[in-house]
C-alpha cells in the first residue's frame, strides 16, 4: 500500500454513461485497491455552472452513487461522500480565496474556454470564476496528494498546487502539493460521433437495457464511404472503429473488421455486432448489480463517507485555524 491519498469528484449527473465508466470509473475502481481514496459528490460545484437549475440535484446526487456503487465502488475500501455535507469545504474555501490572486483564476483555460463555448448558461458570476479555488479547498482539505483527472484537468490540479505554496509559504507548511495522476483513457465517443455526453443525447448509459444498448451501437455513425454494403470502407475514418472496436475489440477481431471494411467483405452491421458483443459483456454484471440496489444504499454509502470525511475535514480546519492565528 502506498502512503499517497487520492482524492476525486464528479458533479451529480444523474446516471452515468460509458464516457464516464472509461474516463473515471474505472479509474476509481482501480485505485481504491491501491491507494487510500475519497470520492466525492461535488454537488457545490454544480451550482458553479446551474444555480438557476439546483432541482435536480438531489435525485441525480442519488442516482449517480448508486451508478458508482454498481461498477464496483466499495463503501468498505474507500470514502464516498457528499461536498455540501462537510461545511469546512465552505470555510477553506472562503480562506484560500484571500490568498488567491484573481488573475491566477482568470488565466485558467477552462474558464475562458467555457465562457467563449457555454451560451446557454450564465458564466458571469464569481462563484464561476473562483471554483478553482474551491476545488483547491476540496482537494487540500483531505492533504490528498494524488489527483486522478484527464488532462483538461491538469491546469486546476496546478492551482491547487500554487495556492498550497502560498498557503505553506505565508502561515505554516500545512498541506502537500498534489500530484495528477494521469491515465490512459481510452477515446469514448457518442453514438454520432461526437463526444459522449448527456447533453448531445448521444450516451450509451451503463444502466440502460441491454436492447436499448444494442439498438444505439447498431445505429452508431461509420465511416459514410460506406453508404452501400458493397462500398468500402477506412476503418481511421469510422467513430465507431476509432472509439469502441478499439477499446473494446482484441487484436485478431480488430485485423478482421479493418480488413473486412476496406475489402467490403463485411457489413458495417455484423462488423459492430462483434464490438457490441463485448460491450454487453462488460455491462451485464454493472446492469445486474444496479438492479438490486436501491436508494438507501446510496444514502447509506453517503452517511457513512460524510463521517469520515467530516472527522478528516475537522482536524484540517483545526490545523488551518491554529496556522492564520485564527483561534
Ligand atoms: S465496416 Fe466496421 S470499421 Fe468499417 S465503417 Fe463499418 S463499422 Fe466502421
Amino acid at each position: 500500500m502506498y502512503e499517497t491519498r487520492v482524492l476525486s469528484g464528479m458533479r451529480p449527473t444523474g446516471s452515468l454513461h460509458l464516457g464516464h465508466y472509461h474516463g473515471v470509473l474505472k479509474n476509481w475502481a482501480r485505485l481504491q485497491a491501491e491507494y487510500p481514496c475519497l470520492f466525492f459528490v461535488a454537488d457545490w460545484h454544480a451550482l458553479t455552472t446551474d444555480y438557476a437549475k439546483p432541482e435536480a440535484i438531489v435525485d441525480n446526487t442519488i442516482e449517480m452513487v448508486l451508478d458508482w456503487l454498481a461498477v464496483g465502488l466499495d463503501p468498505s475500501r474507500c470514502v464516498i461522500f457528499q461536498q455540501s455535507a462537510i461545511k469546512a469545504h465552505a470555510e477553506l474555501y472562503l480562506l484560500f480565496g484571500m490568498i488567491t490572486p484573481v488573475p491566477w483564476l482568470e488565466r485558467n483555460p477552462t474558464y475562458k474556454e467555457q465562457r467563449e463555448q457555454i451560451q446557454d448558461r450564465d458564466l458571469s458570476t464569481y462563484g464561476f470564476l473562483g471554483y478553482p479555488v474551491l476545488q483547491a479547498a476540496d482537494i487540500l482539505m483531505y492533504r490528498a496528494d494524488g489527483v486522478p483527472v484527464g488532462i483538461d484537468q491538469a491546469p486546476h490540479v496546478e492551482l491547487t498546487r500554487e495556492i498550497a505554496r502560498r498557503f505553506n509559504a505565508s502561515y505554516r507548511p500545512l498541506f502537500p502539493e498534489p500530484e495528477t495522476l494521469l491515465s490512459e483513457i481510452p477515446k469514448i465517443l457518442g453514438t454520432d460521433g461526437r463526444k459522449m455526453s448527456k447533453s448531445y443525447n448521444n450516451a450509451v448509459y451503463l444502466t440502460e437495457p441491454a436492447g436499448d444498448v444494442d439498438r444505439k451501437l447498431s445505429r452508431m455513425v461509420t465511416d459514410p464511404r460506406r453508404a452501400r454494403r458493397t462500398d468500402p470502407g477506412d476503418p481511421n475514418d469510422c467513430p465507431a472503429y476509432q472509439s469502441f472496436h478499439k477499446t473494446y475489440c482484441t487484436p485478431d477481431e480488430l485485423a478482421y473488421q479493418a480488413e473486412g471494411c476496406r475489402s467490403a467483405s463485411i457489413g458495417c452491421l455484423e462488423c459492430k455486432q462483434i464490438m457490441i458483443k463485448h460491450v454487453q459483456a462488460e455491462l451485464e454484471p454493472i446492469r445486474a448489480r444496479r438492479a438490486k440496489l436501491t436508494p438507501d444504499d446510496a444514502r447509506r454509502a453517503l452517511a457513512a463517507g460524510n463521517a469520515a470525511a467530516q472527522a478528516v475535514a475537522e482536524a484540517t480546519m483545526a490545523d488551518v485555524r491554529a496556522a492564520m492565528g485564527m483561534g
